[in-house]
């Protein structure tokens, strides 16, 4: 099979990773298709199985690590596992799309680890922890105790930062837009 590229944006939860990600698929000439990936945790709000996530329950997910059929995963917070399918991938590529994986910085990192060639690896920075929090507590969608524990695990993943082949700082969003798509352009027509 043919491999596309692959093209990894990793950041701490309520960074604006996901409104770059979405800008990214929207230019048609990247031709990309987004990783839908697996997790255990609950759906929130209107998310669509099969479109944001495939929701399955803890118990399935440690079924399918113990079948070796992920790309990579993590429980990236406790008792909740995300992680990407190597057949979503295939399929992908199949398809003869670039991917792009909105994941965690660990999972991101691998999967620069395994595909070096076919990966850009993109890390994007909140502009600082206590915006972070401000985001977060404006999106409305969780708890207090799970908006701290977000927070409290983006200082960790800040110090990843340096390991990712560029760094976009998303503190002016049209900006940020802009260097990521001319990131992803660059990448994608070498
Ligand atoms: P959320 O619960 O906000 O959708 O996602 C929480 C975190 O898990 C985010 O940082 C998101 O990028 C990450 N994530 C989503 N899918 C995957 C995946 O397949 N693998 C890994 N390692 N992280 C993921």
């Amino acid at each position: 099979m043919k491999k596309g590229k692959l093209l990894v944006f990793s950041a701490p939860s309520g960074s604006g990773k996901t409104t770059i990600v979405k800008h990214l698929l929207a230019q048609p000439e990247l031709n990309l298709a987004f990783s839908v990936s697996v997790t255990s945790r609950d759906k929130r709000g209107d998310e669509v199985d099969g479109k944001d996530y495939y929701f399955i329950s803890a118990r399935e997910f440690k079924d399918k690590i113990k079948a070796d059929k992920f790309l990579e995963w993590e429980e990236v917070y406790r008792d909740n596992f995300y992680g990407t399918l190597k057949t979503e991938v295939e399929r992908l590529w199949a398809e003869g799309k670039n991917v792009i994986f909105d994941i965690d910085v660990v999972g991101g990192l691998r999967i620069k680890k395994k595909f070096p060639k076919e990966t850009l690896s993109v890390f994007v920075k909140p502009p600082s922890v206590d915006e972070l929090k401000r985001r977060l507590k404006k999106r409305q969608t969780e708890s207090e105790d799970k908006i701290n524990m977000r927070v409290a695990k983006a200082s960790i993943e800040m110090a990843t930062a340096p390991q990712f082949d560029y760094i976009i700082t998303n503190d002016h969003l049209e900006t940020a837009l802009e260097d990521a798509v001319t990131l992803a352009t660059d990448f994608i027509n070498v």
